[in-house]
């Protein structure tokens, strides 16, 4: 198994990418922490792994929240005692052009896609740091790239992403960290499902993502998972700091 009882943390774990990663992770040997805001998804994925014979339990973080993340580590002092693993994967969108944009719809997006990003590495990194070694994979988005628009607060938090993993792999890279980004295209979760139900035409709104992407179709959260667990094994032990494109081939449109 390719990460054989690695310590795996996993955020935004009950939903679309983040549960897929932690299944599949789990199928790979590793011991799973699925964290996430909502407590009911983040148990059933842990019901899910231990059906399945894996190892898993939750934790409640709201990772915005300093203090819940702070009792997250001191939690993992008592338990697991360090992390393999970090996948800083919740995230939420944000849809509309700049000038449509609230203050507080762009400050709410900033804040859990790059804030939660922030202080949930702040709290593990010290962890790989003592153990000299570790793997951090941050989920970014191919709309830090390409001009999709009407997603001003979103783009920028998901550009912001790709900046931050640069820098913390130059400053983790002696300590034997590696820290990568993932960058996603259009891929059908409840999180895409949620744009959709606001389109006034569903189905033309799906035509016009299929047209954009040179697969044809959306992807699964499992083409993403595979990405991820790719860059948390030592077989991408050569990637550092790199943006790491999963976008169906998606072109500018
Ligand atoms: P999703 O909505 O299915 O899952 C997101 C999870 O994050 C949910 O379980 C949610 O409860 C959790 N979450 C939200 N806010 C949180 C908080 N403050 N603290 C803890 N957990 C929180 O979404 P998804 O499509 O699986 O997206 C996962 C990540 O992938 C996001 O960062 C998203 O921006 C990114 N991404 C998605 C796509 C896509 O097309 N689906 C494309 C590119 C990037």
């Amino acid at each position: 198994m390719r990460l054989n009882s690695k310590v795996a943390l996993i955020t935004g774990a009950g939903s679309g990418i983040g549960k897929e990663t932690a299944l599949l992770f789990a199928k790979e040997g590793a011991k799973v922490i699925v964290v996430d805001i909502n407590a009911a998804m983040g148990k059933e994925t842990v019901t899910e792994i231990l059906a399945n014979n894996g190892s898993a339990r939750f934790v409640q973080v709201d990772v915005t929240n300093e203090e819940s993340v702070k009792k997250l580590a001191k939690e993992i002092e008592g338990n697991e005692q360090t992390v393999d693993i970090l996948f800083n994967n919740a995230g939420i969108s944000g849809v509309g052009q700049l000038h449509e944009v609230e203050l507080e719809t762009w400050k709410k997006v900033i804040d859990v896609n790059v804030t939660g990003v922030f202080l949930v590495s702040k709290v593990i990194v010290p962890f790989m740091v003592e153990q000299k070694s570790g793997s951090i994979i941050n989920m970014s988005s191919c709309i830090a790239e390409i001009g999709l628009g009407n997603r001003a607060s979103y783009a920028a938090s998901k550009g912001a992403i790709l900046s931050l993993t640069k820098s913390m792999q130059v400053d983790y890279a002696p300590f034997n960290i590696r820290v990568n980004a993932l960058m996603p295209g259009t891929i059908y979760t409840p999180f895409v499902e949620d744009y959709l139900s606001r389109e006034p035409n569903r189905e033309a709104a799906i035509a016009k993502i299929k047209e954009r992407q040179l697969s044809g179709d959306l992807g699964k959260p499992i083409d993403v998972a595979y990405a991820a667990l790719y860059l948390a094994s030592d077989e991408s032990k050569f990637m550092l700091g790199t943006p790491f494109m999963i976008d169906g081939g998606v072109v500018n449109g």
